[in-house]
């Protein structure tokens, strides 16, 4: 496939990497889903083989601050697994990748090789009860005294939140300033007063979610991420760097929704033919196979190209795209793959149903498909893109 000539050799061997370890360890993939468990006893493993270190520096025990790395890391989990995937990925894109990259020294040094070992487990917690969207005015309130933050307030749907040791917490600081008004804090879970309430969901059931409830927490100074006011700069550039290593789990959807929906068609005799031989399903493999790969070589050369500018603003729209228009393809493909394997597609024990499940989450989750349209469009409104 073309887009596998926009891969470097150490983006081709982690891969590999991830395939080897997924085909061993994550037979039971249904099951679990089946069953809303995740397997945290296999995070040590998968700490061994460097996964619980994307993003993260590799002089801290990461395996680099690496977009392209993180996003086929993701796309190969997600055949296996979208809900260990995301688990994986709130863990070190999101949560642990805003410690490396708005941490300091000092901080950086002392959260940095634990959640890249996979020794503490990290999650990020912007959305509230009634801030979603608008993510950058939370109701969650951060109080200075002393050397202290005091920190009042409930965040919701947060991935890994009932097995967290860290919270990456955004708070509003300044009610009285418009643009400075957010600051993010590390809060570890030893920190008091912190009590978790887990959340059932339709899809990626094997990723528990949660609701944090922060009550008068205490939480130091010096585990105030950059100055006060820069949580909004912090918070966006992290939403970037989401979109782009998440939506490489709707690439490993779409591949194995086009995997499992192609062998089926090729064995499935109806009419004295193999199914594959009909026109109406050619046609949806060959749309499964136009979506999958137009998406993923919009989405390598779109983590390349972050890699040699991070950080940049006009990187913005574009990530909104690949995010947006991943998305929704996977969740078609998914929905594809189900009929193309009629009432066998239905059933619990095959992988597309799940994929449709858990893919429907991206069309919501780290921006809904609404706001990402939104981002794009303010941004030809406001000329920042050229064509
Ligand atoms: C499984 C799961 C895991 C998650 N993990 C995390 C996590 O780890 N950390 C975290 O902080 N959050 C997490 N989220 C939250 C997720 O990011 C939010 O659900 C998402 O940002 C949308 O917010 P909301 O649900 O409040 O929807 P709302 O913002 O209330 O939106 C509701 C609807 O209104 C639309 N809408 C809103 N504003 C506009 C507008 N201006 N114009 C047009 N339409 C608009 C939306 O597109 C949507 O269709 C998770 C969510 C899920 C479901």
């Amino acid at each position: 496939m073309i887009s596998k000539n926009l891969l470097t050799d150490e983006a081709k061997n982690i891969m590999e990497s991830v395939n080897t370890f997924c085909e061993k360890e994550f037979k039971d993939t249904l099951k679990w889903d089946a069953e809303q468990y995740m397997p945290y006893d296999l995070w040590g493993k998968m700490g061994e083989i460097g996964l619980t270190g994307i993003m993260l520096d590799s002089d801290l025990g990461g395996l680099g601050d690496d977009l392209l790395l993180a996003a086929v890391v993701m796309e190969e989990m997600a055949v296996y697994s979208p809900a260990i995937g995301m688990t994986l990925g709130a863990h070190t894109i999101l949560a642990g990748n805003v410690i490396n990259r708005a941490g300091n020294k000092t901080q950086k040094e002392k959260y940095i090789p634990d959640i890249a070992a996979g020794k503490k487990i990290a999650s990020i917690c912007l959305t509230e009860p009634e801030v979603g969207s608008d993510a950058a005015h939370p109701k969650t309130k951060a109080v200075k005294k002393g050397d202290y933050y005091v920190i009042n307030g409930t965040k919701t749907f947060i991935t890994n939140a009932p097995h967290a040791d860290i919270f990456v917490v955004y708070a509003t600081t300044d009610e009285t300033s418009e643009k400075r008004n957010v600051s993010a804090f590390i809060v570890e879970k030893d920190f008091g007063n912190i009590t978790v309430n887990k959340l059932n969901k339709m899809g990626m059931r094997a990723s528990p979610t949660g609701e944090v409830f922060f009550d008068n927490v205490e939480v130091p100074v010096e585990n105030r991420l950059g100055e006060e006011g820069d949580g909004v700069y912090i918070m966006m550039s992290g939403l970037d760097v989401e979109r782009i290593g998440l939506s490489g789990e709707n690439i490993g959807m779409m591949k194995g929704s086009l995997k499992e929906a192609s062998d089926y068609a090729a064995l499935r005799i109806q009419f004295g033919k193999p199914i594959i031989k009909y026109q109406f399903i050619k046609d949806k493999l060959s749309y499964m196979f136009t979506q999958l790969e137009l998406n993923r070589c919009y989405l390598y050369s779109l983590a390349n190209e972050w890699n040699k500018n991070k950080g940049s603003r006009a990187l913005r729209a574009p990530t909104a795209a690949v995010k947006l228009q991943s998305s929704e393809a996977a969740v078609k493909c998914a929905e594809e793959a189900i009929q193309i394997m009629g009432g066998t597609g239905y059933m619990e024990d095959t992988m597309p149903q799940m994929y449709w499940r858990d893919a429907k989450l991206y069309t919501i989750g780290a921006g809904t498909s609404e706001i990402m349209k939104l981002i794009i469009s303010n941004d030809i409104e406001n000329r920042y893109t050229t064509f």
